[in-house]
């Protein structure tokens, strides 16, 4: 059944192309560390062009990326500004407690987007009782916040507050490729409010690992020291580099179609009974909805769907999540909404 599983778990579950795997075997080599892996440095500079940065670093993980970055701008004690629902937040272990020490500043809001207002309203007064704030975080697109985009104005406001109380600002920007696919607005322009910033190669870029975080060179040389002691300085990098190079090359407009077959499948949702897509604003790659309606748990739905071959996962007792990537095809998204009809068929 594996073969045939219709996977739409999340974007992280897509395997590499043939092609993919193709520049992978022809993989240009040395060793990262003295920085003279080919390939290595051409992903990276290809993505610091890319966002407009003076450099950029290869990390093996979209975590690794946020946790140095959160190590280089901030000492034990101090307090990052973020939205509740962020990746830094819910699904990093609590590293940015464990190893840079920080508290963070959850803010509300729809979508997972908080305003310039907010983050105004979060500072705090500068005095020896309280948390010296040295970061305001923010997540484009927003995952929890159903793969929503932040207006680019919205983020230099909210960038602009924290600037000018000496705060420094990170963009983890994992599907931030997906916003600028879906809003034609360029990588650099969203990247420019912000002192750092990645985007990673696992999720719609269909890499099997790796993301890679920019900002400024000295910024770059920080991270280094921190890639290094956390063990994710490499040696021969330019075998997982290359299927950076070849995604970036080959992969970033293709996701319009992901994004396409987002909004088909939330149109297929809506009229099955039962099911609701709170949130018909699809302006990504994700749909979360809603099952309260069928009388099962999301759980339930999740185990009768994979029984059918559609993976879906449940993110709450109500809800699932769908995530369409390159391994999805339009004929699949028609495939899992007749599994789905089925299920709260046999349910109702
Ligand atoms: C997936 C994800 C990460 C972590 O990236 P990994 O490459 O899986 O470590 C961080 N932030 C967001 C918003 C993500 O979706």
């Amino acid at each position: 059944m594996s073969q045939n599983l219709i996977n739409l778990y999340s974007d992280t579950q897509t395997k590499p192309s043939l092609e993919m795997r193709q520049a992978i075997a022809n993989a240009d080599v040395g060793d990262e560390q003295q920085e003279v892996d080919p390939t290595t440095n051409q992903l990276q500079n290809m993505v610091a062009e890319l966002l407009g940065k003076e450099a950029a670093l290869f990390l093996p993980s979209g975590v690794m990326c946020n946790q140095i970055a959160v190590k280089v701008w901030t000492n034990p004690g101090e307090e990052i500004i973020l939205h509740e629902t962020a990746h830094i937040v819910n699904f990093e272990s609590g590293g940015a407690a464990a190893l840079s020490g920080t508290m963070s500043q959850n803010l509300t809001g729809e979508r997972g987007m908080f305003t310039a207002d907010q983050v105004r309203d979060a500072l705090r007064p500068k005095g020896r009782h309280h948390p010296v704030q040295s970061l305001l975080a923010v997540e484009n697109t927003a995952n929890l916040g159903g793969g929503a985009i932040w207006p680019v104005d919205q983020i230099q406001a909210v960038c602009d507050v924290a600037h000018e109380s000496g705060l420094k600002t990170h963009l983890d920007g994992a599907r931030l490729l997906n916003a600028v696919v879906a809003s034609g607005t360029p990588a650099s322009a969203y990247a420019a409010p912000f002192d750092s910033l990645w985007i990673d190669l696992s999720k719609g870029l269909g890499c099997p690992v790796g993301g890679v975080l920019a900002g400024s060179r000295d910024f770059i040389n920080d991270a280094f020291r921190y890639k290094h002691m956390y063990g994710g300085a490499m040696r021969q990098s330019g075998i997982i580099a290359a299927a950076g190079v070849y995604a970036l090359e080959n992969n970033i407009d293709r996701m319009q179609d992901d994004h396409e077959n987002a909004r088909h499948f939330a149109d297929l949702l809506g009229d099955i009974p039962g099911i609701d897509v709170p949130d018909a604003n699809i302006e990504t790659n994700m749909v979360y909805f809603d099952v309260s309606g069928t009388g099962l748990s999301a759980a339930d739905v999740s185990a009768r769907l994979l029984d059918k071959g559609v993976k879906i996962g449940a993110t709450s007792d109500t809800r699932l999540r769908a995530v369409t990537h390159l391994d999805v095809s339009r004929d699949h998204i028609s495939a899992a909404a007749t599994a789905l009809r089925e299920v709260c068929e046999a349910a109702g």
